[in-house]
């Protein structure tokens, strides 16, 4: 299979002057795509700014032939970011939201203000970026979107209850924007990754960070985000090291009780509703569970 190219495409990446966005950027700007390096510069913990850090990857990505610009707006500001790539190069076709920052602290420790931050950057700022891309890419019935979420948003890390909220609502957001974009051909899928960077540096050894170089992650975002993908939609994709893998939810067999359910039925059942070596399901929407309601309530009519 040839390497998959993205001539002519627009790709908006936010939080791309560092770390895994650096990484994604200068892999679009490496196989044709013209790309909007957008990066505020600020610290970990979302204070202070710089520029310096989306014009450093530009620069590279322009003197290996590239085509890129860069923009220094905050991912709370949506519609500046998209604003800038329409009108720096007139579309927009593959949007990465991956900016993000910290304030690690166990909840007892936690501010109003660590929260609010966390949660804006992450949920507020994929929200808002993504709400201005999205009448763009509605009208001309194409897009790719990856959103960027964590082991955290799926199974919880301790001293990060608010960027483990900001990072679950980011798979909630898309799985919705996947039902929503699809017959528009718009394409949003979960990337859930771990590469090194700063962010990682300070719990990973070294040896560890060697094998988890962020170049690596490109090849998933590359298939993901191609027009060749008319199919993978709604995905949450686990990546790290090399080693890639898609994650869904599991439901357990579970029980249909008698109406009304008594305590000491759920009781009795305690064991089966909690067991996942049954006939597991895999639900993808809302209406699994209502079906489930409409079989029960069809058992006890028949009763
Ligand atoms: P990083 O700190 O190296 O890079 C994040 C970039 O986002 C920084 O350059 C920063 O300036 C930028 N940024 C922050 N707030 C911004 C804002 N409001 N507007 C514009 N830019 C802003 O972090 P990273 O490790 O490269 O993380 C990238 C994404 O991947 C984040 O969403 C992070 O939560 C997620 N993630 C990373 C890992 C990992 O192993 N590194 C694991 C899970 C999830």
């Amino acid at each position: 299979m040839s390497d998959l190219r993205f001539d002519n495409k627009v790709v908006v990446i936010t939080g791309a002057g560092r770390g895994l966005g650096k990484a994604y950027a200068l892999f679009y700007g490496s196989v044709g795509a013209k790309v909007l390096v957008n990066d505020n510069g600020c610290d970990l913990d979302g204070k202070n700014t710089n520029p310096k850090f989306a014009d450093e990857v530009v620069a590279t990505i322009k003197s290996k032939g590239g085509i890129a610009v860069a923009n220094y707006d905050s991912v709370l500001n949506g519609d500046k970011i998209i604003a800038h790539a329409i009108k720096e190069f007139g579309r927009l076709d593959v949007l990465i939201n991956n900016a993000g920052i910290l304030r690690d602290k166990i909840l007892a420790k936690l501010t109003e203000e660590d929260w609010d931050i966390v949660i804006k950057t992450h949920l507020y700022g994929t929200y808002s970026v993504t709400k201005a891309a999205w009448p763009i890419m509605r009208d001309q019935g194409y897009g790719r979107i990856v959103n960027t979420s964590s082991g955290s948003g799926l199974y919880g890390t301790l001293g990060q209850t608010n960027y483990a909220a900001a990072k679950a609502g980011i798979v909630g957001l898309t799985l919705t924007l996947a039902k929503e974009g699809e017959r528009r051909n718009i394409l949003c899928n979960v990337l859930v990754p771990v590469g090194a960077s700063r962010m990682t540096e300070t719990i990973m050894p070294p040896d560890v960070m060697s094998g988890i170089d962020p170049n690596n992650l490109t090849p998933i975002l590359a298939v993901l985000t191609h027009e060749s993908n008319k199919e993978y939609n709604g995905g949450i994709y686990e990546c790290s090291g090399g080693f890639f893998s898609r994650v869904r939810w599991q439901r357990s067999e579970g029980v249909s009780l008698d109406l009304p359910v008594k305590i000491c039925e759920v009781q009795k059942n305690w064991a089966k509703i909690n067991d996942f070596n049954g006939k597991n399901e895999y639900p993808t929407g809302n209406a699994d569970l209502f079906n489930k309601v409409q079989e029960n309530l069809e058992r006890l009519e028949q009763q």
